[in-house]
């Protein structure tokens, strides 16, 4: 039977995708997002959009009176690692205080099941590769601490209140919607896969390829090739273990705070990326070394075999060409001019 689903951060790149799956599986699915890096139109497709902060109690309590959710899914937060490190303060406060604002308000109404969007930043420079759950957390950066901040909080509600909470450690999301409906926009982008594919369009549209403003931040890594190993997992993917991880939560009500990794159990250096994303696109897509950026660990690559056997789910987009064909064909219906900030600092020549 379709439950009352909160989404916070549903204007999101991944809580978009995951508002519309939920609405698509018949929930009734509102929104809520402060559109500080949301954007509106992308939950609108999907649900209701109330547009709020978490901090804000006085605009949140009325909300669980008025709809009595029966589960909370909690995608909003900050999630730039090198803003991390220059302005921690802002991490601690979204991130972590914003939190504690929802997690209390959800008590107040008697609303005890939530999944919480972790990352693979938690662990910080993993002690073993592949990293399982059961990897020591150590976040070598404020935006992972805010995270682990967070799991821990779960950790004691479950012990203190019987609060039910499924924590997903995300490693990095990539690919679009398969429809083509729904696709990556963040403002400013930082991340790796849009900027390569934004190169190719530059291309595309006459560039010169000798003009790139692609950076590769570092090839100085104890890697095979130097540069960073992440593991991409699509964002559908990500979508339907969260749909799992509801499903358990139904199932497990007294199951207290678990904790799985999202990904793939495969990982691709910046300069694979690179090379895959010249085969998809057909493009000579160029590239300059710079320095290491700040916070980044060389290698992040996921076990998550825990995820698979108890969530009884399997990425149905494994390999990394198939999230950058779906990303490519998003972004080549849905150019970036759109956003005036990122073509000035993407596409300058
Ligand atoms: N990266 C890069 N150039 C860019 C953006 C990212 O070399 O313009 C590298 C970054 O250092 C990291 C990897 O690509 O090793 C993935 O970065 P992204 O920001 O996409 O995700 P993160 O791993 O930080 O969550």
């Amino acid at each position: 039977m379709g439950k009352k689903i909160l989404v916070t951060g549903g204007a999101g790149y991944i809580g978009s995708h995951m508002a519309r799956l939920l609405k698509a599986d018949g929930h009734d699915v509102i929104i809520y997002d402060n559109l500080g890096r949301g954007n509106a139109d992308a939950a609108n497709l999907s649900a209701t959009l109330i547009e709020g902060d978490i901090a804000d109690k006085a605009r949140l309590s009325p909300l669980f009176q008025h709809f009595r959710f029966d589960a909370v899914f909690h995608f909003a937060g900050l999630a730039y690692v090198s803003e991390s490190v220059s302005s921690p303060d802002i991490y601690y406060q979204n991130n972590v205080a914003g939190t504690l604002n929802l997690l209390d308000t959800m008590r107040d109404f008697n609303v005890n099941q939530l999944v919480f969007s972790s990352t693979c930043a938690t662990y910080g420079i993993p002690n073993q590769l592949p990293i399982t759950e059961a990897t020591p957390q150590k976040p070598i950066n404020p935006y992972g601490q805010s995270k682990l901040m967070v799991e821990q909080m779960l950790k004691d509600y479950a012990t203190a209140y019987n609060f039910r909470s499924i924590a997903l450690r995300y490693f990095n999301a990539a690919g679009s919607a398969e429809d083509g409906s729904l696709g990556e926009r963040h403002s400013p982008e930082t991340h790796l896969l849009p900027l390569v594919l934004f190169e190719a369009l530059r291309i595309e549209n006459g560039g010169n390829p000798e003009d790139t403003a692609l950076r590769v931040f570092g090839d100085d890594f104890d890697t095979r090739d130097g540069t960073c190993i992440r593991d991409y997992i699509h964002v559908t993917d990500l979508c339907t273990a969260h749909q799992a991880a509801l499903q358990r939560m139904l199932n497990l009500p007294d199951a207290g705070a678990e904790q799985f990794n999202l990904g793939t159990n495969k990982g691709y250096t910046v300069l694979e990326v690179i090379e895959a994303c010249r085969k998809i696109t057909g493009i000579n897509i160029q590239y300059k070394i710079a320095a290491r950026r700040d916070g980044d660990p060389p290698e992040l690559v996921a076990d998550a075999n825990l995820a698979m056997q108890a969530l009884d789910w399997k990425p149905a987009y494994p390999d990394i060409e198939q999230s950058l064909q779906h990303a490519w064909d998003w972004f080549s219906k849905n150019p970036p001019e759109y956003d005036q900030n990122i073509k000035r600092n993407q596409w300058a020549a």
